[in-house]
């Protein structure tokens, strides 16, 4: 949970990421921070950054329109003023209105994985990212906005799987009525409470996209489970989705 704040300076050219590394290792072997910290934090910097700044280099400029789920839906103006019922989303947005800053996980389970769930246009997304963030450049933005939460490069960042997919396996316990890992907080002091239709988007994101992912055998346990519902939750899934999406226009 421990991040350094130093994003804005890195990517202003104030800091340098070897200035970075070194006063990590030099703490290291002061017996300052111990061993599992600094590698951590070294291979953000080292491998994290450097891997980013690769892809954007190498894929630019078509990397800026993919869209591989044909995406299309407007941007909400929540993004922009926090005005939502989602408690972890409002949380987040009115974090980074107040700070220029969210937390990584913040960044990608909550906003980013709701962009992805929603349908969101990636160029929105992306067009919001680079407006509200100290640290955002578009060339660090850009590959972690479309390429790790909207895999709308179509997996070329994230190893050919959607992220919520992912998360969800580590969870198959969450179920429709139950608290949704993809809009869950990072806030301790306020348990983030999940509307239960975001568990219900969720599906309805396999759903509505099996066409792109129903071969995909990494997310094949995922469609397995669903397949598995009634026909009844399979509607009700359906007509809760469509439901809620329609409020977001
Ligand atoms: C949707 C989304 C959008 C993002 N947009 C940006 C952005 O505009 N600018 C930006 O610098 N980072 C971005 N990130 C990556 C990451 O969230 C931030 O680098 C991190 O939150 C910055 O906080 P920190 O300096 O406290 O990082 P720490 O956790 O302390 O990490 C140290 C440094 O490692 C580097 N780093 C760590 N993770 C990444 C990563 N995924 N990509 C590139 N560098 C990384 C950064 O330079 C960071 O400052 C984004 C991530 C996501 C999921």
């Amino acid at each position: 949970m421990f991040h350094a704040h130093v994003g804005l300076y890195l990517n202003s050219g104030l800091l340098s990421p070897l200035d970075c590394i070194q006063a990590a290792e030099q703490a290291y072997y002061d017996h300052k921070a111990q061993l599992n910290a600094v590698e951590g934090f070294i291979r953000q910097i080292l491998g994290w950054r450097e891997f980013v700044r690769g892809i954007y280099w190498r894929e630019m400029p078509e990397y800026a329109l993919d869209n591989f789920f044909e995406a299309k839906r407007d941007l909400p103006s929540f993004y922009w003023n926090a005005k939502t019922e989602m408690n972890c989303v409002r949380q987040a947005i009115q974090e980074t209105i107040d700070n220029a800053y969210a937390h990584h996980i913040q960044r990608l389970m909550v906003l980013g994985n709701f962009a992805l769930l929603a349908g969101l246009h990636p160029r929105q997304v992306n067009d919001w990212f680079l407006s509200v963030y100290a640290d955002a450049f578009e060339w660090v933005e850009l590959p972690n906005v479309s390429g790790m939460a909207l895999f709308a490069d179509g997996g070329l960042y994230s190893h050919r799987k959607p992220y919520a997919a992912r998360r969800s396996l580590h969870q198959p316990h969450v179920r429709l009525t139950a608290r949704a890992v993809p809009i869950q907080g990072v806030d301790s002091k306020e348990r983030c409470r999940t509307p239960a239709r975001s568990i219900t988007l969720y599906w309805d994101f396999l759903d509505r996209n099996r066409s792109k992912l129903g071969n995909n055998h990494r997310v094949g346990m995922m469609y397995r489970v669903y397949d598995r519902m009634t026909d009844e939750k399979r509607k009700e899934i359906a007509s809760d989705s469509a439901q809620f999406l329609e409020t977001l226009n």
